[in-house]
């Protein structure tokens, strides 16, 4: 398939897919972070689009992907443990996401547990901000809105509505919550080179997540120098010709090629999952490095698979 097709294929622009082809969708919030579907739901969802594979990529937490585990497999649909982390590189923010990594490894759960601790602290700086402004938000109504470890702006925005302090998620996001905006706060992120380290030293691979929203261009090749093992070419949010555009990227780089909807619940009325499809070719590719890397990592330590 050539990369156009490929990018058609992928934002559902295609007549029908080929019989028999099989589609990943491997960028997938739950409400273990800001999504609003659980892993079932997202299982459900996933088999009801036809999708062969999946992955729960919460940000900072890999909690989700036990139930999500379960569910795929009594659903037949293939599943990879992921998440996705907030990272800088040189002053830029780019979201990396880790894949195949061992969800019990010790160096990266200490490494979220610090992110969820700065998390629950922004949320109490971000609601002082707005009480400041005097609206009279309360951190606590945020946290039993959040109900995870990993609360974030989307909590935030929701709360208000919920509040009646807002009328929309949007406007929250547009009037208080926006980068620049008075209740935005920063987040605490990991550098891009320390986060591509942490995931590899679980066993996982490091993609960069969709590098279209994030104006990092430049920066792809240097992190490919240093261990990036791929790109999200296709996302809800990258047109075709973006996504054409991070395939040939992919493509001179060597990297390998990965996609999802980044489906955090319903978004206008729809749910995300499903109208980004990753073809079955890049995703077997993804597996396939995977399990070169472990066999070769195996070789290394003497260990028989
Ligand atoms: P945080 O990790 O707390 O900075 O929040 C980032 C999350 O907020 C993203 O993953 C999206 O889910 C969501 N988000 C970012 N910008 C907007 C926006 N303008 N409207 C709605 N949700 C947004
Ligand atoms: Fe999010
Ligand atoms: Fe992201
Ligand atoms: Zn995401």
């Amino acid at each position: 398939m050539n990369s156009l097709v490929a990018a058609a294929k992928a934002k559902g622009d295609a007549a029908d897919p080929a019989p028999g082809a099989s589609f990943a969708d491997l960028h997938l919030h739950s409400l273990f972070s800001d999504g609003t579907f659980t892993p079932e739901e997202l299982a459900g969802r996933g088999g009801q689009a036809g999708l062969a594979a999946l992955s729960l990529t919460d940000h900072d937490t890999v909690e989700g992907c036990g139930r999500m585990a379960q569910a795929c497999e009594a659903l037949g649909i293939e599943f990879v443990v992921g998440t996705e982390l907030t990272a800088e590189f040189e002053d830029k923010e780019v979201h990396l996401l880790g894949y195949f990594f061992d969800p019990h490894n010790g160096p990266l759960l200490a490494e979220i547990r610090k992110f969820q601790v700065v998390r629950k602290s922004r949320i109490h700086e971000m609601v002082a901000r707005l009480n400041k402004i005097n609206i009279p938000l309360r951190a606590e109504t945020v946290f039993a809105v959040a109900n995870c470890r990993s609360p974030g702006r989307p909590h935030v925005a929701r709360a208000l509505v919920q509040e009646g302090l807002c009328p929309s998620m949007e406007e929250a996001f547009d009037r208080f919550l926006k980068k620049g905006r008075r209740a935005w706060v920063p987040k605490c992120k990991i550098s891009a080179l320390d986060a591509i380290a942490l995931i590899h030293q679980a066993g996982g691979l490091a993609v960069m997540a969709h590098p279209g929203l994030n104006h990092c261009d430049d920066i792809i090749p240097i992190l490919a120098g240093q261990g990036l093992d791929g790109i999200e070419c296709f996302h809800t949010k990258h047109s075709a010709k973006m996504s054409n555009h991070y395939l040939s990227i992919a493509s001179r780089l060597n990297l390998l090629v990965t996609g999802g909807s980044d489906c955090h619940g319903y978004s206008k009325g729809k749910p995300l999952i499903g109208g980004v499809k990753l073809p079955g070719i890049y995703w077997q590719k993804l597996k396939a490095a995977h399990q070169n890397r472990a066999g070769r990592c195996a070789l290394i330590l003497g260990v028989s698979s």
